[in-house]
């Protein structure tokens, strides 16, 4: 359960940015939210600050009751391992590792061995539609297979929490469906999904929508 109490992010500036201006907001367990607004709206910075990856200035940020500005950074890290899978618009795949390598990388700290990592691995690319493609280069993969690829990386760790920023921003129509319904399935297995877009048919598969404008979060 995510539970930001009036969180604000300001940057130094002149004049100061307030990126987030008294953003209070609950997802529970399992829920679908749809992030909407304008560029330079504060949707990238909501979602650093729901990642564990930037800290508030101000206000309360819980995430399954723990209050998370009160950690250190180290502690922060762990329960960001833990917790929390990040996806992105552009998809950060190694060209000359094949896709079962790429989604390996997401442990490459951890401390399990490496046929243990391949195994879960490839558990994720199964999970995700490409146990048919665990070998190929990325280079020969659609865009969506590239997306899906990325989202077994972030698999990986067994998050409760996917954080999506434009997920679909590279993709064309039918390769954007084929991401959606992947987020379907995984909302249905129990994960907490928030996504970023600015894509009516991306936010209309959402159980719920908001919308941020100049920092300000409104339901929508
Ligand atoms: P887009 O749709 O273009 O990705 P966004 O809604 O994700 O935009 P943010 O990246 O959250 O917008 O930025 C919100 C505001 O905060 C913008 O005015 C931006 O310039 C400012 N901002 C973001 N990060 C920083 C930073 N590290 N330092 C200074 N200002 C920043
Ligand atoms: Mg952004």
């Amino acid at each position: 359960v995510i539970e930001l109490t009036e969180v604000r992010r300001e940057f130094a500036a002149q004049p100061p940015v307030r990126a987030l201006d008294g953003v209070s907001l609950r997802v529970l367990s399992g829920d679908y939210l749809a992030v909407m607004g304008p560029s330079g709206s504060g949707k990238s910075t909501l979602l650093n600050v729901l990642g564990l990856l930037d800290r508030p200035s101000s206000g309360s940020y819980r995430l399954d009751g723990v209050e998370t500005t009160a950690l250190k950074d180290g502690a922060r890290t762990r329960l960001r391992g833990d917790r929390i899978g990040f996806v992105f618009q552009s998809f950060h795949l190694l060209a000359h590792r094949s896709v079962v390598e790429n989604v390996m990388l997401a442990e490459l700290y951890g401390r399990s061995g490496r046929a243990g990592r391949r195994e879960r691995a490839l558990a994720a690319l199964e999970r995700v539609g490409l146990g048919h493609r665990t070998g190929f280069a990325p280079g020969r993969l659609s865009g969506g297979e590239r997306q899906r690829t990325a989202i077994a990386r972030a698999l990986m760790g067994e998050p409760a929490l996917l954080l999506c920023d434009e997920p679909t921003g590279n993709l064309d129509s039918r390769n954007t469906e084929a991401v959606l319904d992947l987020f379907a399935e995984l909302r249905e297995q129990g994960m907490t999904i928030v996504v970023i877009t600015h894509e009516q048919g991306v936010s209309a598969r959402a159980r719920r929508r908001v919308r941020i404008t100049d920092g300000v979060l409104v339901e929508a």
